[in-house]
């Protein structure tokens, strides 16, 4: 089976991927406007129809702006817990009666031919989950908004073929940055952001030949440049002995345009 994966946006200021097969595709957050999402589909030639529905990882607006437009404008599903729900849900957020899906926590559900489980992350919202979804042998992890890598989420992130997770802030950047420090302590805290040396760290902790695709997600706009986010996972891994093998591969990913369209297929997980 071929799997296609590319992110639309991702960052601070809205965050939305696509994941799909040879037949349908679903999204994972819908941080951009559904008029954005459209028409960086329309470009990539997927359309609308083809996606089934949209997975929700937290409340947090650069995860859900667009989410009201998606599923008024296409009808389209969209899942996640309900303590989840319970905080998107304000009188502002009208989103129809039957787009509202209800998933439990690491209970899997199919959608799109995609065998998907939810899992808890630490993060500063009422609740915050990550998605580990498979396709026959094929594991994909997004994890995009945590402070702090737990035993369960570790877990699933370990074994992912194509892994999405957050690196956030560059720590020096933002300690002498002009955030104040109230948000600088809240960025920093297991509540909030990974820092590149934590995701670094953490990636050189789990590298092993399955993980054939590491895209680093989330980068802040004022706490980061894409050279801070590579050149401190190159020092890291070159500093623990961490040797790629040909076919693994690093991405950055953008925060206002898609980026690279990722296909796996059995010779590349
Ligand atoms: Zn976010
Ligand atoms: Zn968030």
């Amino acid at each position: 089976m071929k799997l296609n994966f590319c992110s639309l946006s991702s960052g601070s200021s809205g965050n939305c991927y696509y994941l799909g097969n040879e037949f349908h595709g679903i999204l994972i957050d819908a941080g951009i406007s559904a008029t954005s999402i459209h028409k960086f589909l329309k470009n990539l030639n997927i359309s609308m129809q083809s996606i089934m529905g949209v997975l929700i990882t937290h409340n947090h607006i650069d995860h859900i702006r667009g989410l009201a437009g998606l599923t008024r404008k296409y009808n389209l599903p969209a899942f996640t817990t309900r303590k989840i729900w319970n905080s998107i849900l304000t009188p502002h957020m009208k989103i129809p009666y039957d787009c509202i899906h209800e998933i439990s926590m690491k209970k899997e559900f199919n959608l799109a031919g995609f065998s998907i489980a939810a899992f808890p992350v630490c993060h500063d919202a009422p609740e915050t989950i990550g998605f580990h979804i498979c396709a026959g042998e094929k594991k994909i992890t997004i994890a995009t908004d945590l402070g702090h890598i737990c035993e369960t989420a570790a877990s699933y992130i370990k074994e992912a073929n194509l892994l999405v997770i957050e690196s956030n802030y560059d720590e020096e950047m933002l300690a002498n940055g002009r955030y104040p420090h109230f948000l600088k302590t809240r960025i920093k805290s297991d509540h909030g952001h990974l820092g590149n040396h934590q995701t670094s760290a953490f990636l050189a902790d789990i590298m092993n030949d399955k993980l054939g695709n590491i895209c680093l997600a989330h980068l802040s706009k004022n706490n980061n440049t894409p050279g801070l986010v590579l050149q401190t996972l190159q020092r890291t891994f070159s500093e623990r002995g961490i040797v790629m093998n040909g076919k693994q591969r690093i991405s950055i990913l953008n925060r206002d345009i898609p980026g690279d369209f990722i296909q796996l297929d059995d010779n590349n997980l």
